[in-house]
C-alpha cells in the first residue's frame, strides 16, 4: 500500500449487515442489489461477490457492458442480472451472451423483444425478460397507455415471458410526498396488467415507506452502502465505504492569512491546519469546502478547501502529525453529512471517488 495515496477501504461486512437490516425494513420481499456504475464506484465484483454469499440472487445494472463485468466477476454462481437500459438496438446477441435480462423500457424495446422470444420459443427455448413502467417519475419505462395497449394487442404484450413488471419512484426519500401514494396507486393498475410477474416499485429509499411499497422485490443500492433512506445518516446502517489520506503537512496560520486559492479561506484568528494529501481529483468534492467536516485526532474537524491533490482542514490543537490519516468520508464522517455538504446526494459522493484513491476490500469472498 503507498503512504502517499488517498485509499478507498471497502466494507464488507458492513455491506452484509446492510442488507440484513434492509432485508429486515422489506419483511419478506427479495433484497435485489444495484450494482450499477461499477457498484457506485465502490467495485461491483467484489459487492456482487459477497452480496451472493449472502443470499443475493438478483443484481441491477444500467449499462449492458456493466452487466457483463457483473457476470463475470459471479462466474458460475446462479443469479439474475438484470440491464435496466433494456434491449437496445446491436445488444441482443451481447445480453444473451453473458446471460443478462434486458429490462424492457420503451415500445421499440418490447418489439426487438418479441422477436426475440418468437425465435426463441420456435427452438423451443424462452426469452425472459423485465418490463419498467413509469409510474409517475417520467424518465425510464413504458407508460401506462403503452403498457395496456401493448398487452391488449395480439401477439403483443402477452407474448412475451415477463418474469418482473417494475417502476421506480421519484420522491421516495420524503414519506410526505403525496407523489408516493400517486405513484403507488399507478403501480396497481400496472401490476394488475401483469398478474403471473413478480412485482418491484421500491429502490432503497421506498423499502423503508412501509410494506405497501415493497411488493416481491426492493432495489436496494444506496442503504446497501450506509446512505440513509431519507437522505440523512440512518442509525441501523452502517459505513461501507472510507476514504482516508494522510496529513502532508501542518501549518500555523495568522489572522488575516489565507489558504489557498483566491479567497478560498481566511484564517480569522492563529489556527493550525493540516494540508492533506487528496483533492477532487480523488473524488473529495469542491463545494463542500467551507461547509464539511473530517474527521482527525479523534474529532470532527472543520473541511477550509479542497483543491486538485490538496485540502486543508482546521487541526485546531489536535495531536496529529505528518502521516496521520485523516478520514474525510466513513464511520466518523457519514455519507450523509458529506452530501448535503457539497449540496448532492450520498449516490453521487460514492460515484465520485476516483482511482487515485487506493482499493482495500475488508471481509471479501
Ligand atoms: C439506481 C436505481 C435503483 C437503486 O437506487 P438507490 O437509491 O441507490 O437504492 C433502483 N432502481 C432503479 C430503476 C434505479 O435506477
Amino acid at each position: 500500500m503507498s503512504p502517499d495515496r488517498a485509499r478507498l477501504t471497502i466494507d464488507l461486512d458492513a455491506l452484509a449487515h446492510n442488507r440484513a437490516v434492509l432485508a429486515d425494513v422489506a419483511r419478506g420481499a427479495e433484497v435485489a442489489a444495484v450494482v450499477k456504475a461499477d457498484g457506485y464506484g465502490l467495485g461491483a465484483g467484489p459487492i456482487a461477490r459477497r452480496l451472493h454469499a449472502e443470499g443475493t440472487r438478483s443484481f441491477f445494472v444500467a449499462r449492458l457492458a456493466e452487466g457483463e463485468a457483473v457476470r463475470a466477476a459471479l462466474g458460475d454462481r446462479d443469479a439474475t442480472v438484470y440491464v435496466l437500459d433494456g434491449l437496445l438496438p446491436g445488444g441482443a446477441d451481447r445480453l444473451a451472451a453473458a446471460r443478462l435480462t434486458p429490462v424492457i423500457a420503451t415500445v421499440p424495446q418490447a418489439a426487438a423483444a418479441l422477436a426475440r422470444a418468437t425465435a426463441a420459443n420456435a427452438a423451443g427455448g424462452r426469452y425472459q425478460v423485465a418490463l419498467q413502467v413509469d409510474s409517475g417519475m417520467n424518465r425510464q419505462g413504458l407508460s401506462l397507455a403503452e403498457a395496456r395497449a401493448l398487452t391488449g394487442a395480439p401477439g403483443g404484450l402477452r407474448a412475451l415471458d415477463v418474469g418482473l413488471v417494475m417502476s421506480h419512484l421519484g420522491s421516495a426519500t420524503d414519506p410526505a410526498e403525496p407523489r408516493n401514494l400517486e405513484q403507488l396507486a399507478r403501480f396497481r393498475e400496472i401490476r394488475a396488467l401483469f398478474p403471473d410477474a413478480r412485482a418491484s416499485l421500491a429502490a432503497s429509499a421506498g423499502a423503508f415507506l412501509g410494506h405497501d411499497y415493497a411488493y416481491d422485490m426492493v432495489r436496494a443500492g444506496i442503504c446497501l452502502l450506509g446512505g440513509g433512506p431519507q437522505e440523512l445518516p440512518h442509525p441501523r446502517l452502517k459505513a461501507v465505504a472510507t476514504l482516508t489520506a494522510p496529513i502532508l503537512d501542518i501549518r500555523h496560520l495568522s489572522p488575516g492569512d489565507r489558504v489557498g486559492y483566491g479567497s478560498g479561506f481566511t484564517a480569522p484568528r492563529p489556527m493550525r491546519v493540516a494540508i492533506v494529501g487528496a483533492g477532487y481529483t480523488d473524488g473529495v468534492i469542491r463545494a463542500g469546502m467551507g461547509k464539511g467536516y473530517a474527521w482527525a485526532a479523534g474529532a470532527r474537524r472543520a473541511l477550509l478547501t479542497v483543491n486538485m491533490d490538496l485540502l486543508t482542514i482546521d487541526l485546531g490543537p489536535g495531536q496529529a502529525g505528518v502521516g496521520d490519516a485523516v478520514e474525510l468520508l466513513g464511520p466518523n464522517v457519514a455519507l450523509d453529512d458529506v452530501a448535503s455538504a457539497a449540496g448532492t446526494v450520498a449516490h453521487e459522493v460514492l460515484t465520485r471517488i476516483s482511482t487515485r484513491a487506493e482499493r482495500v476490500y475488508l471481509s471479501g469472498v
